[in-house]
């Protein structure tokens, strides 16, 4: 099983959107920061598994949609 980076492209204050930092990929998603809530906009390659994190939130398990 391959590793993806997800890196954060874009924030407000209430939501960070991480995409993958694999071209071929293209994963993104939204997280949610006051309570735990992942949208995925794009699920790109699902057979990886995604990790990231930005100032203590953590997105281990983005995999999971
Ligand atoms: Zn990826």
């Amino acid at each position: 099983m391959s590793f993806h980076e997800m890196i954060c492209e874009a924030e407000n204050a209430n939501e960070v959107l991480f995409v993958c930092s694999d071209d071929s990929c293209g994963r993104r998603v939204v997280v949610g920061k006051s309570r735990p809530r992942l949208t995925v906009i794009d699920r790109g390659d699902f057979s990886a598994r995604h990790v990231g994190s930005l100032g203590g939130i953590s997105i281990e398990g983005v995999d999971v949609s």
